[in-house]
């Protein structure tokens, strides 16, 4: 397939498009390089260097390259971030999705598979999150991914749109081959957050907050490996039925609590990891774990790291290597 990539040089989008790269397919990225990095396409893909607010540059790439699909990542995806500007999401993320939208129906583009996120969800009444929980986002960054769904849902009515929404949980860890990683600035993810402290990046770290109601009082997360991202993507494109929407929720289906992967992390490299307790921060959910037996039944995919431990040796030999980064190669 042709496929086109919005935001395939930031980091789940990196490792999708290498999975694609290697399945055969013929990958487009368009990322406008402000978050993403140009060292991370793979070689393989050919990029664009753009902004899906460019509706003429996104109308000639797609004229040009007769798309069978797009995959799309590009997006704010910052949560504090996002309680304090929302509007640079909304426009970012909502705007833009639709954008993206109207020239895919203008050039029939009729497949898509959605970057979504657990965020849809907010504070679940129950763990693990089945798809069918209700969607009560508490945060900015949240509410803009189901406004988003929401207008493929509706596309897929509307004008035979077949969309796939990939609700993933906590996106962990680097290429197994160590040639591409995760690399935010500012960083402000967990792991690695946690890896720089051991790199001697940071003094300690701050685990933001010990009172929640779970067993360690820290919260907990379902950190999913980007490679088994990258398959459930290339799946979901694969078995993608015309004018239907799903929506799949993507983790290991364990929870890991921020204490559990700090000590998780000590072992895995052999540093000490001075963390401190942290009042808690705006917008974090207690406890978040997926439930992942619709992809798992239905599209076939199976996680391949459930072991925290494997997916922090991965994300460890990226950050060792790569200690600045990508902009440090
Ligand atoms: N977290 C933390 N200290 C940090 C960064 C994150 O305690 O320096 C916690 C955060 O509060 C959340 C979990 O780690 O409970 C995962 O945070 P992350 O930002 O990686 O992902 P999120 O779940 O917010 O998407």
């Amino acid at each position: 397939m042709n496929i086109l990539v919005t935001g395939g040089a930031g980091y789940v989008g990196s490792h999708c498009v290498r999975n694609l790269c290697e399945a055969g397919h013929s990958v487009v990225v368009y990322d406008h390089l402000e978050v993403g990095h140009r060292q991370a396409v793979d070689p393989r893909a050919r990029l664009v260097v753009g902004d899906l607010g460019d509706a003429t540059l996104l109308g000639n790439t797609l004229s040009e390259g007769s798309f069978d699909a797009v995959m799309h990542f590009a997006a704010l995806a910052d949560v504090n971030e996002s309680v304090n500007h929302p509007l640079r999401y909304y426009r970012n993320n909502v705007v833009n999705s639709i954008r993206l939208l109207e020239a895919m129906r203008d050039h029939d583009v009729k497949r898509l598979v959605f970057s979504s996120s657990c965020a849809v969800y907010g504070i679940p009444p129950a763990v693990p999150i089945s798809e069918d929980m209700p969607k009560n986002p508490v945060n900015p960054y949240g509410r803009t991914k189901l406004a988003i769904e929401w207008a493929i849902q509706d596309s897929a009515a509307a004008w035979g749109l077949g969309a796939t929404a990939l609700r993933y949980f906590n996106a962990a860890g680097a290429a197994e081959d160590g040639t591409i990683g995760e690399d935010h600035d500012p960083e402000s993810h967990l792991i690695p957050r946690v890896l720089k402290v051991a790199l001697g990046q940071g003094e300690q770290l701050s685990i933001f907050g010990v009172d929640y109601p779970t067993p360690d009082g820290s919260c907990v997360r379902d950190y999913i490996h980007v490679e088994d991202l990258g398959d459930i993507h290339r799946m979901a494109l694969d078995t993608q039925p015309e004018g239907c929407f799903r929506c799949y929720n993507v983790g290991t289906g364990r929870g890991v609590s921020v204490k559990e992967l700090i000590e998780a992390a000590r072992e895995v490299t052999g540093c000490d990891i001075p963390a401190t307790s942290a009042p808690r921060r705006e917008g974090d959910p207690p406890e978040l774990y997926a439930d992942p037996a619709r992809a798992m039944s239905d599209l076939g995919w199976k996680p391949k790291y459930t072991e925290i431990r494997r997916t922090l040796e991965t994300a460890w030999a990226w950050h060792r290597a790569n200690p600045q980064g990508f902009t440090g190669t």
